[in-house]
């Protein structure tokens, strides 16, 4: 898989452009408080500056994470408003569309169901927090033929889901209350949604009120501990205040959701492009090693390191199972 195929140049560029703009607009002028490592607690050392945002880095777990952090409800009038937050929901997400859903959406939704199969969940039902416009939904009903319960606080995202047949509960999950979701066991899952997460500790202790014991829930963030932002770091586009402010990794996951009252059962990054995401920003690596081994490696050589670090937790793509104690 290339990155191009789906995350065009054109189009990432210019939400980059909007979102550049927006950190100033949207968060300019207010306030902000410092915050500790998300993971472990400690005191995060500077790292660097991007749009008008710091970043630090935890010295025990290497968890990267925005600090100070502008207060919840700037972000709430920022996703409901601003130019970049439309811009992925309408331009990104709609070009996109087809070709995430071939090459991201309908391979995950093998994965998630292979995942639940091994740890014995698969007569669980499915909740997908912040489903979006609900590819995986559907393309994880067509492989299990079960139902997935979307929860979308997006009006427009959440008509578009409802519009494909699917059961919708539209709202943040501090407003959902357990009655609305499916009796039963169940399997959470969100996508690329914890690196935009205000408070992730707060987001889990709410979600593990909503989970019954044995629930499992499977997510998939970015690793800034993975292969392309160590090597670009202030210079990778992942790193996009106002919308990634938490870098976790393999290790630090794991004590965040521990400390939670969570069992880790599986973390891995089954990330693809960590090598073209490199080949893509030669001119910002900063690491002798993998500029020359950009320049110089045959396409097998890349397909190889690509592996390696996908299947050594080394991939800036984390996929994290756990399970409610
Ligand atoms: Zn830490």
């Amino acid at each position: 898989m290339k990155e191009e195929e789906i995350r065009p140049k054109r189009i990432f560029d210019e939400y980059r452009r909007l979102a550049e703009l927006d950190a100033e607009k949207y968060f300019g002028a207010s306030g902000r408080e410092h915050v500790c490592c998300p993971a472990c607690g400690l005191n995060g050392l500077y790292s660097f500056t991007k749009h008008t945002f710091v970043y630090e880095e935890c010295p025990a777990c290497q968890t990267l994470f925005a600090s100070p952090r502008p207060p919840v409800e700037a972000f709430s009038l920022f996703y409901q408003e601003s130019e970049s937050a439309k811009y992925v929901a309408s331009t990104f997400y709609k070009e996109t569309a087809e070709a995430r859903r071939e090459k991201i959406w309908r391979p995950k939704a093998k994965m998630l169901s292979e995942i639940i199969k091994r740890f014995g969940a698969d007569r669980s039902d499915m909740v997908d927090i912040g489903g979006g416009y609900g590819i995986f939904a559907e393309e994880f009903g067509k492989i299990s033929g079960r139902q997935v319960t979307v929860i979308e606080p997006g009006s427009a995202l959440a008509e578009i889901c409802r519009g494909k047949g699917l059961k919708v509960i539209q709202g943040f999950l501090d407003d959902i209350e357990p009655g609305q979701l499916p009796v039963g066991s169940k399997v959470f899952v969100s996508f690329e949604l914890f690196e935009h997460l205000h408070a992730p500790e707060k987001f889990l202790l709410r979600l593990k009120e909503l989970m019954g014991s044995g629930d499992m829930f499977i997510f998939t963030t970015l690793s800034g501990a993975g292969v392309d932002i160590q090597a670009l770091w202030e210079d990778s586009k992942s790193v996009s205040p106002p919308h990634h402010l938490n870098f976790f990794n393999p290790k630090s996951a794991r004590i965040l959701l521990e400390r939670s009252g969570f069992e880790v059962l599986q973390t891995s990054t089954p990330g693809k492009l960590d090598i073209d995401i490199l080949c893509n920003n030669q001119e910002f690596i900063k690491d002798r090693f993998w500029r020359t081994f950009i320049i110089q490696a045959s396409e097998a050589e890349k397909q190889a390191m690509q592996t390696f670090i996908s299947d050594n937790g080394l991939s800036s793509h984390m996929l994290v199972v756990c399970r409610k104690l």
